[in-house]
C-alpha cells in the first residue's frame, strides 16, 4: 500500500483526512494519505496529532517504510483500528519554520554556487555541507544578497518532469549526497522565481513556502571546517 504524500502537492494543507490502512510490528500507523512530510533529504519529519471519532493522538514524527508513509506514535497507546477514518493535524507552527528554513536553503545554494554535500533542517536554523576549500572572503556580502532574494519575493513553484528528462539534464542535481525523489518515474522540480528571472531550479521533495519573502528575518551564521574540502554554512531565521 503506497501512502499518497499530500504535502507535495500542497505544502500549506495543515489538515488532512486519511484512513488507516495498517499497523506497523513497532507501533506506527500507515494511512493511505497524509500531509505529514516524512523523515528524508535533511528535513525531520512533521509532528502533531491525529483524531478519529473517539479518540486522538499525538504524533511524533513520520517515516518512510515500503512505499508507505507511517506515523510515529508520540506515547504507546491504542492504535485507531485499521480501516479508521482520522484527521491529520500537523504542528503548523513547526512545520512553517521548517519550510521557511528549507527555501532559504536553496537561496543559500543560489548565493554559494558550489556542490553541496549534505545538509539539515531544523525549526530554527537550517545548514549545507559545500565542497569549498577556502572560506569566503565577505560573509557580510553572503547575508546581504540572502536578503536582497528574499525581499525580491520571488515566487516559489513545482513542476513535474520524467526521470529520463532529469538523467538527461544532471546539472539540475546540485546536491551530491541527496537522491531526488524519482517515485514512479516522475521527479519534482522546484522552481524560485519566473522563467525570465529564474533564481534557482532544483528536484526537490521537501515542502517550501510559496514566495521568498515569507522566510522573513534572517542571520548568516557560523561557517565551519569539516574535513579537507567541506565547509558547513549556518542560516538561521532571526525571529
Ligand atoms: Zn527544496
Amino acid at each position: 500500500m503506497n501512502t499518497e504524500p499530500l504535502f507535495l502537492t500542497d505544502a500549506y494543507l495543515r489538515d488532512a483526512t486519511g484512513k488507516v490502512v495498517s499497523h506497523t510490528p513497532e507501533g506506527g500507523i500507515v494511512v493511505d494519505q497524509t500531509n505529514f512530510y516524512a523523515t528524508g533529504g535533511g528535513q525531520p519529519g512533521d509532528s502533531g496529532q491525529i483524531t478519529w471519532q473517539g479518540g486522538a493522538m499525538k504524533i511524533a514524527t513520520c517515516i518512510k517504510g515500503e512505499g508507505a508513509l507511517i506515523l510515529v506514535p508520540a506515547e504507546p497507546t491504542a492504535l485507531p483500528a485499521v480501516g479508521t477514518q482520522v484527521t491529520q493535524t500537523l504542528d503548523w507552527e513547526r512545520r512553517h519554520r521548517m519550510m521557511r528554513v528549507h527555501t532559504l536553503l536553496h537561496l543559500l545554494s543560489v548565493v554559494i554556487p558550489l556542490p553541496v554535500t549534505g545538509g539539515a533542517i531544523a525549526a530554527d536554523k537550517g545548514r549545507l555541507d559545500f565542497m569549498m576549500e577556502t572560506p569566503p572572503e565577505d560573509k557580510a556580502a553572503i547575508e546581504t544578497e540572502l536578503n536582497r532574494l528574499i525581499e525580491a519575493n520571488f515566487a516559489v513553484t513545482d513542476a513535474w518532469i520524467t526521470a529520463a528528462e532529469l538523467d538527461a539534464n544532471p546539472d539540475l542535481v546540485k546536491t551530491m549526497s541527496v537522491k531526488p525523489p524519482t517515485g514512479a518515474g516522475i521527479v519534482r522540480l522546484v522552481r524560485i522565481g519566473d522563467e525570465t528571472t529564474q533564481i534557482d531550479l532544483q528536484p526537490c521533495g521537501g515542502t517550501h513556502i510559496e514566495r521568498t519573502g515569507e522566510i522573513g528575518a534572517i542571520r548568516l551564521g557560523k561557517i565551519e571546517k569539516k574535513g579537507k574540502i567541506n565547509r558547513r554554512v549556518y542560516v538561521h531565521l532571526a525571529d
